[in-house]
């Protein structure tokens, strides 16, 4: 790992697989971000989603109530604030397990980037004459037909094939996902029974992004959804901050100097986890902590914001580590290098977790707060009492924070979930047993 901002110390927890917390020293730098996005996009994000509401409300009953908007509630479990060691202040979980049509965070991200699609393809093609026009005929039999004569293509490791796979042959496209070794079982199966073409892979991620990538090129009619490489993803991501911000309002949680909020991500490639950091600094700015999660075996995120904006992204087999873990949606060798790039200088710091560690929050949150979720999402779980360890408590003291403590929320970020199925989610609970013997 040449020119890298790792330290000696810093190496070892890596090499070793002890989990730690790392602390970006490009925060706030801001000449270290040569490709910042333009953050109006942000805002254009979100006002598309609305013009898509109605469509989504059609194609999807259980859209119904929230007049196809998707989003996920923000909760406040008194049990878990009161059992769990967390540093003053109240921690709140954000429930995108539950986000309606994919069960995960993906259905912001991988959903909005096939509707830009949709509404560029019915545009060019006098579905609707402009973005005034009626949206629910991007659902009627003309669009349908137009949609049916494209392929959609992505590499995932589930949850964002199961998102695109949904979405996509809801509109009528035709749709293949190149599924990563980690991929479960049910995610595929789940797919093949809604038309998707599911293409498994023996080896991880990087590779069944690579074939999709490969196939798309060769297809004139094929549009690749490249999670690798996403501005469009990562907008769709980005609109949880804004949706975030009205959620803090409503609950009475006041951000501002004297008010810090902080919040733990699980990250994979680093898309979902990229969009929300840069939405919640164009909100929040200096009062937002951002602070990313991933298994002790799948760093990338870590190693690529560490690693220089020129230089190419190290994967984590470079330190021999596997890349294996329970947690198959964090479950990357090699971190995204444009969303490195874009948010190097927003993110506060890097955490790592044992697989053990996080099936221990995985039953905390099913024992305290009745919320089931996948083992990406517990990790998230794992953030706040980070803060009063020593690193923790130094990045607190330099940013001084460290007596507004008692005011400061807290957001765990619960990225997946809702569509596991019971006897595998059983399972977990039995792990997370062994675990807490
Ligand atoms: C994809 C995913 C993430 C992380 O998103 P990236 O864009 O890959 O960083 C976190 N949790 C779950 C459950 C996911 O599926």
């Amino acid at each position: 790992m040449s020119r890298s901002y790792l330290g000696d110390d810093c190496l070892q927890y890596l090499k070793q697989r002890q989990s730690f917390l790392w602390l970006n020293p490009n925060y706030q730098n801001r000449s270290s971000a040569p490709l910042k996005p333009d953050e109006s996009r942000l805002y254009e994000a979100s006002e598309r989603l609305l013009r898509l509401a109605p469509l989504l409300k059609t194609l999807f009953s259980e859209l119904e109530s929230s007049g196809g908007i998707i989003e996920s509630t923000l909760t406040h479990i008194k049990a878990l604030n009161q059992a769990i060691d967390l540093p003053p202040g109240d921690l709140f979980l954000k429930n995108d397990h539950q986000l309606p049509v994919a069960g995960s965070i993906k259905a912001r991200g991988g959903i909005y980037e096939v509707l830009c699609f949709a509404e560029r393809l019915a545009l060019e093609n006098g579905i609707i004459e402009n973005i005034d026009d009626d949206y629910s005929k991007l659902a009627d039999s003309h669009a349908r037909e137009l949609f049916s004569r494209y392929r959609i293509v992505v590499g995932s490791t589930g949850n964002l094939g199961l998102s695109i796979g949904l979405i996509s042959s809801a509109l009528g496209f035709s749709v293949t996902v190149h599924m990563s070794v980690d991929a479960k079982e049910w995610k595929k199966q789940r797919l093949r029974e809604n038309g998707v073409n599911v293409v498994e892979h023996a080896n991880e991620y990087s590779n069944a992004v690579a074939a999709g990538r490969e196939q798309a090129s060769r297809d004139p009619f094929a549009y690749f959804i490249d999670d690798e490489n996403s501005p469009l993803l990562f907008m769709g991501y980005a609109v949880a901050a804004l949706r975030l911000k009205n959620q803090l309002d409503e609950a009475g949680r006041k951000v501002d100097e004297q008010h810090p909020l902080f919040v733990y991500l699980p990250a994979g490639v680093g898309g979902a986890p990229g969009g929300i950091t840069f939405g919640l600094k164009a909100i929040f700015g200096s009062n937002a902590h951002c602070f990313w999660a991933e298994p002790v075996e799948s760093p990338c995120c870590l190693m690529g914001l560490a690693t220089a904006a020129s230089n190419r992204l190290p994967a984590v087999s470079q330190l021999q580590l596997t890349n294996r873990t329970d947690a198959d949606g964090l479950a990357v060798g090699c971190a995204s290098h444009w969303v490195c790039n874009a948010i190097r200088d927003g993110v506060s710091g890097v955490y790592t977790a044992t697989d053990g560690e996080l099936y221990q929050k995985l039953k905390q949150l099913h024992d305290l707060a009745q919320t089931d979720v996948e083992p990406s999402a517990a990790i998230s779980l794992l953030g706040p009492k980070l803060l009063s360890s020593p690193t923790g408590v130094r990045y607190c003291d330099e940013h001084h924070l460290s007596e507004y403590m008692s005011n400061a929320t807290h957001i765990a970020w619960l990225t997946g979930g809702a569509l596991v199925p019971d006897d595998e989610y059983s399972r977990y609970l039995s792990l997370a047993e062994k675990y807490t013997k």
